[in-house]
């Protein structure tokens, strides 16, 4: 039986939740990778309200923050990636016991060296993969945020994670939703995955609209608050694709048991229906707080740092169909699923560079459309045959110098 007056301070005041109520549920200690990003940010939030040591950190370039979070939670390791930033640090934190590493490899060392049994992996991009297989073979649990690791080498990372009996704990609000909600019900007994999108800024926007939009519009996501490049990808729905991707690797499902549902509101996560046509939700208020609490807690739940939904400010939830005519690269990765081999790795890399190159005013939206589709079509006979990860890296590698050389010659072309 629940103290309620207990419960009720507890959301009031969620600060005096540190080492209280559900404390025992979560890891002593938990590494986080990719600690300056936005999610990175975010589990060291979580980590400060349970009180918990954060044993490794490993960030980019930004050694100032790096500096600051280092100074407040004194790991024993922070790795960095960049050689430079690396150097900078270790003058930075010369006062202190902090052990820096350095270089890619340097990140891996760091898994290796840590006692976390729980590793956050919010690595952007590529740069994620290898860290998130040296953490399956190091035994810790993978708290997933790095998406790209599921969308280029998702058969290997579950093949890994198996082997060596490790849980993948998603830390992505979809992932994480239909994970709780698989919690209904057998394996045998799913019908379809409901995956929620939000819809992006550009909700209702047909391709001659789409044409038009600017970066600072695209960069206003409606409901959530993330870095810019997931953003640009929240925008044109490609992280809606890569989100696809990353449901049929982790829950080892065919890609038409999967349904795309636009949900503005972003208060329905995702969906489980099962065969009897019960559909499972999971709700809350959008914070990515909550889904990396869960990958620490699972599977206990733990007070946390969100607040409650009031249903009766929400009033109403809408569905829509999402427009995959217009915004193509959803249907693209739904196409790369059915290909396999590499190339959704291809999509992922291509989509890397028209992100970067859209971001440095390079090419409009409908140009990154463009770039990726393309790209991705001209490499898809020889990079469907790619089985084994270096094959798929090298298809992947391929696609980045083909996206590049098509994004020098549209900004070659014109100004914008
Ligand atoms: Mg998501």
């Amino acid at each position: 039986m629940l103290d309620k007056n207990r419960e009720w301070k507890k959301k009031q005041n969620p600060e005096t939740l540190t080492g209280t109520q559900g404390a025992g549920h979560l890891p002593a200690s938990v590494a986080v990778l990719g600690s300056t990003g936005s999610v990175g940010r975010q589990a060291l939030e979580v980590a400060s309200c349970h009180g918990l040591r954060v044993d490794l950190l490993s960030g980019q370039r930004s050694v100032a923050v790096l500096e600051e979070q280092a100074r407040q939670f004194l790991p024993r390791y922070c790795a960095v990636a960049d050689e430079t930033c690396a150097a900078d640090l270790r003058v930075r934190l010369a006062d202190t016991q902090v052990r820096v590493l350095s270089g890619a490899e340097g990140i891996c060392e760091g898994i290796g060296l840590t006692d976390a049994p729980v590793v956050v992996n919010a690595i952007l991009g590529e740069a994620g993969l290898q860290p998130t297989l040296a953490v399956l073979d190091a035994g810790r649990r993978l708290a997933l945020a790095n998406k790209e690791s599921l969308v280029i080498a998702g058969r290997e990372v579950m093949r890994r994670a198996k082997e060596k009996g490790v849980d993948v704990l998603p830390v992505d609000s979809e992932h994480c939703a239909i994970f709780q909600c698989l919690q209904a019900g057998r394996k045998e007994e799913v019908q379809r995955l409901w995956l929620t999108a939000s819809g992006g800024p550009f909700f209702g926007y047909d391709r001659a609209g789409l044409s038009q939009v600017t970066r600072a519009q695209t960069l206003a996501h409606p409901t959530w608050r993330m870095g810019a490049k997931i953003t640009v990808d929240s925008a044109t729905l490609m992280n809606k694709g890569f989100e696809l991707i990353e449901a049929a690797c982790l829950f080892d499902v065919p890609a038409e048991a999967i349904e795309v549902v636009v949900q503005r509101q972003s208060i329905i996560h995702s969906m489980v229906e099962y065969i009897d046509n019960t559909v499972i939700a999971q709700l809350s208020v959008p914070d990515m707080r909550d889904c990396v609490q869960y990958a620490l807690s699972y599977p206990a739940r733990v007070g946390g740092l969100t607040p409650p939904l009031d249903f009766f400010t929400l009033g109403h939830l809408d569905f829509a169909r999402p427009d995959t005519d217009t915004f193509r690269l959803l249907s693209l990765a739904r196409d790369a699923i059915g290909s396999g081999g590499g190339v959704p790795a291809t999509l992922n890399a291509a989509n890397e560079e028209a992100v970067s190159a859209f971001l440095e005013d390079r090419i409009r939206l409908t140009e990154l459309f463009d770039v990726v589709e393309d790209t991705v079509r001209e490499l898809e006979p020889a990079s469907r045959e790619a089985e084994r990860l270096p094959d798929i890296l090298a298809a992947a590698s391929c696609a980045r110098e083909m996206a590049r050389d098509r994004i020098r010659r549209i900004a070659e072309a014109g100004p914008l």
